[in-house]
C-alpha cells in the first residue's frame, strides 16, 4: 500500500537488531487517517471471506483493528497481556516477543471467542510471527477458525509468514507493506 509505504520511508527510523521504530504513525502517536485507510485496504483485500469477529492484541492492533471492525460491521476483541482481577474464565497462550526478548501471557475472555466464529487477526508487525501463532491459538482453544491474518508491517526477513503458513495452512495472510531489509539503515520494500 503505497501511502503506508511512504510514510514509513518518510518517518520510519531502523533501529539495532532489526526493529523499525514507527512511534511518531502507529505505535505511540497515532495517524488516524492512515490507520483508516490500512484498515480500508484490509476490508478490500479479505472481502472474500466471510469474517465474524475481528481479533488483536493490545496495543498498537487496536486502532487499525477497531477501524476494519467499523467498516465490515464485526466486533472487535483485542487479547490483553496482563490477567485482570475481574476475568474468571479465560483462553491463555504464551508469546516471546521479539522486540523485548521474553515470553509474556497472553489472553482473552472465554465470552468473546465463541465456537464458530470466523475470525480475522489483526496486528501492527508480522515478525517472527509468534504474536500471530499465539493468538490463533486462541481462536484453536475457541475452536473459531482463522480466516485471514492481516498486518501493516511484515518484515519478511524474520520468517513470520512461514511460521504463520504452517501453523494455519488456509489461512489468507496479507500485509500492506513488506520490508525485506533494513541493513545499514536502509529500508527496502519487496
Ligand atoms: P512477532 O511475534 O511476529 O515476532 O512480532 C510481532 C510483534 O512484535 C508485533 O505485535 C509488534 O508489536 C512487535 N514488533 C516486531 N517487530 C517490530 C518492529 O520492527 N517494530 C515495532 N515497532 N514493533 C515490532
Amino acid at each position: 500500500m503505497k501511502e503506508l509505504q511512504d510514510r514509513i520511508l518518510k518517518d520510519g527510523r531502523c533501529l539495532p537488531g532489526g526493529i523499525l521504530k514507527v512511534d511518531n504513525f502507529i505505535n505511540h502517536q497515532m495517524d488516524s487517517e492512515l490507520m483508516f485507510h490500512c484498515s480500508a485496504e484490509f476490508m478490500r483485500l479479505f472481502a472474500d471471506r466471510k469474517i465474524d469477529k475481528i481479533l488483536t492484541i493490545e496495543a498498537s492492533g487496536i486502532a487499525p483493528a477497531v477501524f476494519a471492525g467499523w467498516l465490515m460491521r464485526v466486533p472487535v476483541v483485542f487479547a490483553k497481556k496482563a490477567v485482570p482481577k475481574t476475568m474468571d474464565k479465560a483462553f491463555v497462550t504464551t508469546v516471546h516477543s521479539f522486540t523485548k526478548n521474553r515470553d509474556y501471557t497472553v489472553f482473552v475472555s472465554r465470552e468473546y471467542l465463541n465456537p464458530g466464529e470466523r475470525i480475522l487477526i489483526i496486528d501492527d508487525f508480522l515478525a517472527c510471527g509468534n504474536a500471530a501463532v499465539g493468538l490463533a491459538d486462541l481462536c484453536r482453544q475457541a475452536d473459531a477458525p482463522v480466516e485471514g491474518l492481516g498486518f501493516l508491517v511484515e518484515k519478511a526477513f524474520q520468517g513470520g509468514r512461514d511460521l504463520i503458513a504452517k501453523a494455519l495452512p488456509d489461512a489468507q495472510v496479507e500485509s500492506l507493506a513488506v520490508i525485506t531489509s533494513l541493513d545499514d539503515g536502509q529500508i527496502v520494500f519487496s
